[in-house]
């Protein structure tokens, strides 16, 4: 009834503000609006802002050509050379999806181009992909890691889709592909890559589907590739074959793979993030298609359970490093949170995607937290250093670097930066969707009508958004602005984090500068009108800094606040406390807060001063000040300790232990893992199984010889190591061990009488022999079908 009244109403009714509390919605079915939402895509939204639009510009500039440089430089580009046999030599790289850096970011230049002509960026494309053409088998088979009979890939190949449930990653790549080559063709309107795509998704018509292979792809992104081809193309089997993927997961396999059930009876987001969120982005695409009930009940309810359980305060997802992604509910430790910057990215797609089923804000304020915050620390200001994983606290152990052997997330980003424009508006027929609040302008096409909208905002550090419509001809059609939930008093859906402070609300709306009451109906204030050229309607959000609390459920942030304004979420950073010491803070419950606009810090942000009792070791409580940033600027300014939780009552502050020379050191390993950081980060483990604290695992090698090295700053004289064993599903303390000692060249044995313990739950000491080195080493030799993973080796 209320709903009627709005939309047929000609001036929105005179009513109380009314916050949409989705306890309330979950009760009634949410109206199905699939189908009728589009988004208006990014090339045709001018960005003019003074935040995102200079991290595009530099996404152009600098990340796009610094990834197809490293993509150059590691042989990545050259795999393609050699299987199509212009080139002699090996497959470079010790993963077989290093193809998709290519593909990520051809698209990542695509989405430049579409806005950016640039003709030497055109041509270099046009380059890669007469080289991805040759590597291309008769069949349309592509994967240069099996053409080139790669020798160096970690993972055995087997024969053409014997090992894609595993780990060949061929659909991977091949998804990918498809993505790329849909966005060249918008792009450029060139069809060599959409060719090459077409020819390769003719293949995999042919060869899986009911009666043929029957093989659910081990990394999911496939079936968002297919229906990207449907789209470009109109042909319905793409879309169909992404279905066929989707619905022959499960049950019984991995709850890595998410196999383990079949989609539909998925209620939980588990096992690894990305593979998880890209599987719900495309099962949202296909509900979208098909309107299938049992499809959208599943992804209520994995969103629901990932939002109100899983999710982080910066929007990021996936707890865990063992498995690269979830945990049980509530386990969100900060410092080994993992948050791929991937993981990020996948939860901007899949919040879109159930917006544009639904037509409800609270899946924009998932995308907004995550974008502002989890996805922008995942890239330097400067555009050349990335984050794999992005933690919510530090003892100096994270920085970005220029590249991963495993580089998923380069290009990933560099995609996503690339496309945000698109993410600002939707439109139906006779509605326009304002969603993001970014500078600029965009044209919105309702049936025969043109509606030029433009905004003028200092988002994110200035609530004030003043939205000026130029419809080609006086129109009645509704406008729906997003009232962010952070202005509602709401940071976030469901009770995973609340405001401490009540917060007195006076968001206030004007309509040709005559103040005016609304309602918001599923987080839009609607206006339905006759919309006249240069109609102005003025939102003023509200911007106090707000202290947010964790669900009592949520154990690492117990006794613990954050600090937020607007859609930014801030950290206390080293370099703002005078001794550099964060995580010994504590922020009193009444300690005022002020913010600051500090132009010349981190390319412009607006700050937070407050007053923190500090707790020293020997020196007892002090008074401090202190300064926190958003937390997507952090680690641009050297190593040093970072939270986002700061501790508000005694329980939670974190004494160090005593230092060993351990932490002088630098470390190394037989394996190129990520997070050997743990081993001298001084972090005890209350277990061996304990997710909250870093550990190193040699995983995905199992059953070998593996070692892990400490160079000392000088010579040294040890005599005692300390071990403490990771045990999970993957890893075990080994089959055995020993210390190894440097002389000239030659690695020797300690010589002990004592026992190289295999015991869980607590250090295992090894006393030898004192020897002047530097450098030692900790040979393992894993049990069979387990890796091994070492949460801490001090040395003394
Ligand atoms: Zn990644």
């Amino acid at each position: 009834m209320k709903r009627a009244h709005l939309l047929f109403g000609l001036i929105f009714p005179v009513i109380s503000i009314f916050f949409f509390l989705t306890g309330c919605e979950k009760k009634k079915k949410p109206e199905l609006l699939a189908g009728k939402i589009k988004g208006v895509p990014f090339n045709q939204v001018q960005v003019t802002d003074n935040f995102f639009s200079k991290r595009i510009e530099t996404n152009r500039t600098v990340t796009i050509p610094a990834i197809f440089k490293k993509c150059e430089e590691t042989g990545t580009i050259d795999n393609f050379a050699i299987a199509g046999g212009l080139k002699e030599g090996d497959y470079k790289g010790v993963y077989p999806f290093n193809d998709t850096d290519v593909y990520k970011t051809i698209e990542a230049a695509s989405y430049s181009l579409a806005v950016h002509p640039d003709a030497e960026l055109d041509k270099y494309l046009d380059g890669l992909i007469e080289l991805i053409a040759a590597a291309q088998e008769d069949d349309g088979y592509l994967y240069t890691a099996r053409t080139t009979n790669a020798k160096s890939v970690k993972w055995p190949l087997g024969r053409r889709w014997g090992n894609e449930k595993d780990n060949s990653h061929e659909l991977y790549n091949m998804g990918h592909l498809y993505e790329a080559a849909v966005a060249h063709y918008y792009a450029t309107g060139k069809h060599s890559l959409l060719d090459i795509a077409l020819k390769n998704a003719e293949l995999l018509c042919d060869t899986f589907g009911p009666g043929r292979l029957q093989t659910a792809p081990g990394h999911q992104v496939i079936e968002m590739g297919l229906v990207k081809l449907y789209q470009a193309t109109g042909e319905e089997k793409f879309w169909k074959l992404a279905k066929f993927f989707l619905d022959i997961r499960g049950p019984g396999g991995e709850e890595y793979k998410q196999t383990h059930k079949k989609i539909i009876d998925q209620d939980e987001a588990v096992g690894h993030a990305v593979r998880a969120v890209y599987m719900y982005s495309a099962m949202a695409d296909i509900a979208a298609l098909t309107n299938d009930q049992e499809y959208l009940n599943a992804l209520d309810k994995l969103w629901d359970n990932l939002v109100t359980k899983k999710m982080y305060i910066t929007g990021g997802i996936g707890s865990n490093p063992s498995n690269e992604g979830f945990g049980p509910n509530y386990d969100l430790p900060n410092m080994s949170a993992y948050c791929e910057t991937c993981a990020s990215i996948g939860n901007i797609f899949f919040n879109q995607r159930m917006f544009l089923l639904y037509g409800d804000a609270k899946y924009i304020d998932v995308l907004e937290r995550t974008l502002y915050n989890a996805l922008l620390s995942g890239i330097s200001l400067d555009g050349k250093l990335f984050f794999y994983p992005n933690p919510l606290a530090s003892r100096g152990q994270h920085t970005r670097s220029e590249w991963f052997v495993c580089a998923c997330c380069t290009g990933n980003i560099a995609r996503c930066i690339a496309s945000v424009p698109g993410y600002i508006y939707a439109h139906t027929d006779n509605s326009i969707y304002i969603n993001l609040f970014v500078a600029g302008r965009t044209k919105v096409k309702l049936g025969d009508n043109i509606v030029q909208v433009t905004q003028q905002t200092n988002y994110p550090w200035d609530g004030m958004v003043k939205v000026i419509l130029e419809p080609e001809r006086s129109e009645e059609f509704t406008v729906l602005i997003r009232i962010p939930g952070w202005a509602a008093n709401e940071p976030l859906t469901g009770d995973l984090y609340s405001y401490i402070d009540a917060g007195d609300q006076q968001l206030s709306l004007k309509l040709n500068g005559t103040p005016t009451s609304f309602d918001i109906e599923k987080g839009f204030v609607r206006i339905r009108r006759q919309w006249e050229k240069s109609d102005i309607v003025e939102l003023n959000l509200p911007m106090p800094i707000r202290r947010v609390a964790a669900n009592n459920l949520v154990e690492a942030d117990r006794g613990r606040i954050a600090l937020q304004r607007g859609p930014v979420v801030y950290c206390v950073e080293w370099p703002d406390v005078d001794d550099g010491g964060v995580l010994n803070l504590l922020l009193p419950a009444d300690a005022p807060l002020q913010s600051e606009y500090r132009p010349d810090l981190l390319g412009g942000v607006t700050v937070i001063k407050a007053k923190a009792a500090s707790y020293d070791f020997l020196k007892g409580r002090q008074e401090k000040n202190f300064v926190a940033i958003p937390y997507y600027a952090w680690a641009h300014r050297g190593p040093g300790e970072m939270a986002v939780w700061l501790a508000a009552e005694e329980s939670a502050l974190e004494p160090l232990g005593s230092p060993t020379v351990a932490e002088k050191s630098s470390v190394s390993s037989s394996v190129k893992g990520i997070g050997i950081e743990a081993l001298n980060d001084r972090l005890e483990p209350a277990g061996s199984s304990d997710s909250s604290v870093p550990v190193f695992s040699f995983w995905p090698q199992k059953g070998s010889m593996e070692w892990v090295e400490y160079d000392f700053p000088q010579i040294y004289e040890p005599s005692i190591v300390d071990v403490y064993w990771l045990m999970d599903e993957d890893n075990a303390p080994p089959e055995s061990w020993k210390i190894q000692f440097k002389e000239g060249d030659q690695w020797k044995d300690v010589w002990t009488t004592g026992v190289y313990g295999l015991e869980t739950g607590k250090f295992n000491r090894v006393i030898f022999e004192t020897v002047r080195t530097n450098a030692l080493r900790l040979e393992i030799k894993m049990k069979d079908g387990f890796s091994a993973g070492i949460y801490e080796w001090r040395v003394k």
